[in-house]
């Protein structure tokens, strides 16, 4: 079985979330107006509970969407008008942020916005902003984002404030800040193709059709995923950082540098910068049987080319070890340690 470090791709299913997924495959359509379909209903009112305990939400907060995409989208693109165009989000955001963005802030080496840049986009052209939007934590590099000194400065501003926490489910608690925060289940135990929204002010529909989810986003709800969603947020924990600290310690042991490494960063990611090329010790490792990623999922197929890397001002493939709760890394690190032997050797 290979040895799996990149959960900031995708983690495995829990063994829970499989079973009361399974068990919800047979259920009907939630808006049906018989047994059956109460019955679905009450499944997806279930894991909304759950779901918007997890962010500290009223249930009726909650829209699900098809996942952390179409999130983000109805944030983005429902927010702008011709009077506020403007989508004001940082340089290291994913690509379904990133697509919707007007203006990029810039950050530093470390990864983090540069606060100043924000002071002074919101001084100049605060009137013509949407919208806010900064990520919780960076899917590769793992690095945290100030984001409440960001939703202060927006609330002061009155401009609503948006946050991607995609990366922080079943790893770090929820961000409490925030008029409209992304996240979903797949980074932390849960499936794959839904994801939430918590709504704290109203927003247009993207999708229109059905009144599911109080209007907000039509069309029949993925019950089974929903279900799945809801048993993974009732099992979403922190994480302790000690693989990370290990992983670091080899990096380092084999003249490697961790990116972002003065700031703070998730429990479970190390994204490294060898003295070898990125996506060599990627295939190598694969070889061994050891499954990590140069950079994010999305955006492989263009390796060596990761917008994150080259807003931190680095240059270069970098690798990206991610873990999960459950990941004993002492297989992996010894791969490592072959791997790095046979290319200096
Ligand atoms: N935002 C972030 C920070 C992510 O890491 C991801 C997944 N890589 C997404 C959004 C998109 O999630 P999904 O593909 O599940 O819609």
């Amino acid at each position: 079985m290979p040895v799996y470090l990149d959960h900031n791709a995708t983690s495995p299913l829990l063994p829970t979330v499989r079973a009361a997924m399974v068990d919800a495959l047979d259920l009907a359509n939630p808006s049906s107006p018989h047994g059956p379909g109460r019955a679905a209903a009450m499944a997806v009112d279930h894991a909304r509970r759950a779901v918007a305990a997890w962010c500290g939400a009223d249930p009726r907060q909650i829209v699900f969407t098809s996942g952390a995409t179409e999130a983000n989208a109805m944030v983005l693109r429902g927010l702008p008008t011709p009077a506020r165009p403007r989508v004001l989000a940082s340089a290291v955001e994913h690509p379904s942020v990133g697509a919707w963005a007007s203006d990029l802030l810039p950050v530093d080496r470390e990864g983090r916005v540069d606060l100043a840049a924000l002071d002074a986009f919101l001084g100049e052209h605060g009137p013509e902003i949407a919208v806010v939007s900064v990520m919780a934590a960076n899917n590769e590099s793992g690095v945290l984002q100030p984001i409440e000194a960001v939703a202060a400065r927006c609330t002061a501003a009155r401009i609503p404030f948006h946050c991607d926490a995609t990366q922080l489910f079943g790893r770090l608690p929820a961000p409490q800040v925030g008029d409209f925060l992304t996240f979903g289940p797949h980074k932390g135990g849960g499936p794959k193709g839904v994801g939430a929204l918590r709504c704290r002010s109203p927003l247009p529909a993207l999708l229109q059709g059905g009144p599911q989810e109080r209007g907000r986003r039509a069309g029949t709800e993925n019950v089974a995923a929903i279900v799945g969603f809801g048993e993974a947020a009732r099992q979403a924990g922190t994480m302790e950082p000690s693989s990370r600290l290990a992983l670091e310690a080899a990096v380092r042991r084999w003249g490697g540098r961790v990116l972002g490494e003065g700031a703070p960063r998730l429990p479970n990611t190390v994204l490294a910068l060898f003295p070898y090329p990125g996506d060599l010790i990627v295939m190598a490792l694969d070889l061994e049987g050891v499954a990590v990623s140069t950079g994010s999922a999305c955006a492989s197929g263009a390796a060596g080319h990761s917008h994150v890397l080259r807003a931190m001002g680095e240059d270069g493939i970098a690798v990206r070890f991610s873990t999960g709760p459950m990941t004993a890394v002492g297989p992996a690190l010894a791969a490592l340690d072959r791997v790095m032997e046979r290319l200096e050797g």
